[in-house]
């Protein structure tokens, strides 16, 4: 019987989920269906226990309903509950199971995909909102030198540091607070690139060799992409290998059959000019 999957978000139209995870299905020849649910804004628990009631077997949650995806799980794996955020979920019997592999789909594509170790690089976070929550400590256990994270409002990078406290050691602040500091992958978490604006990010950010990485994907260069190579930076990446690999740990997660990216992620890429 062909087992059921979907990613419930609101909006999701745009969503490349289905896409990618119907290219996984062939690859691996897993009998699977996947579609791409929109639930009411106040609907996101019913949605997913009906989907699940008609013989569901997991889903993929997007924005705005993570947050609510870890606080729906009877069983979060330590990465949602630090992040606070699932972007996973398991039907195992009366349990849901939740993860998030937005961290480690990051992690995966800046080293195995684009050939930047972490470990003892200076990484830098633009941006604390979700996503950065669930980058820290797959970034951490890599074993940078440093890990900073920098936002326009500095109290929530420092709120992060104080959640992560345990786990990973952080430098916070501002965006003035990088003045003198260079990094070796720069990482922009934030949303500001979609309304076209810029970061305030002053001169010598960027370590010689750097990787700056955008996590939107799909835009081509970003604003943010755009001051990089105006630094001088000649790796540049957007998120879409980000967006290709959590997929793939999802998949991997669900059916127990690793997924090859490579393919995928060749034909979402869109060009960075
Ligand atoms: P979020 O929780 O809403 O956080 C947004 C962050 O952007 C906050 O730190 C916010 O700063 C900052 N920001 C927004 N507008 C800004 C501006 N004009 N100037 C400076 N900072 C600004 O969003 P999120 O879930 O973390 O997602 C962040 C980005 O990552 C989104 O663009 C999303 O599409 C992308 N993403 C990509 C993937 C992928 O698979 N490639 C996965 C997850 C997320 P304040 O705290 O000061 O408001």
């Amino acid at each position: 019987m062909t087992d059921r999957y979907a990613v419930i978000g609101h909006p999701i139209a745009h969503s490349q989920s289905p896409r990618i995870h119907a290219a996984f299905a062939q690859a691996t020849a897993q009998d699977l269906s996947y579609v791409a649910i929109e639930a009411p804004l106040d609907g996101f628990a019913a949605t997913v226990q009906a989907f699940r009631a008609g013989g569901g077997r997991g889903v993929n949650v997007t924005l705005p309903f993570k947050l609510q995806a870890c606080q729906l799980a009877n069983d979060p794996s330590e990465a949602a509950r630090l992040a606070g955020a699932a972007n996973a979920l398991k039907f195992e019997g009366e349990r849901i199971v939740a993860d998030n592999f937005d961290g480690i789909g990051l992690v995966n594509d800046i080293q195995r995909n684009l050939g930047h170790a972490l470990r003892g690089r200076r990484v830098l976070l633009l941006g604390a909102g979700g996503a950065t929550r669930g980058a820290l400590l797959p970034i951490a256990q890599q074993g940078p030198a440093t890990l900073a994270v920098a936002n326009r409002t500095a109290d929530k990078a420092h709120g992060l540091r104080t959640d992560f406290a345990a786990h990973v050691t952080l430098n916070s602040g501002g965006y003035a607070d990088l003045a003198g500091e260079a990094f070796d992958v720069v990482i922009n978490a934030t949303s500001a690139g979609l309304s076209g604006e810029a970061l305030p990010l002053p001169d010598g950010l960027f370590a010689p060799g750097a990787l700056a990485y955008d996590m939107v994907y799909g835009k081509g260069l970003t604003p943010f992409l755009r001051q990089a190579r105006a630094a001088g930076v000649s790796a540049l990446a957007d998120g879409v290998g980000m967006l290709v690999e959590q997929a793939a740990e999802a998949f991997a997660w669900w059916r127990g059959v690793r997924p090859d990216t490579r393919d995928v992620i060749a034909r979402l890429s869109v060009p960075l000019v």
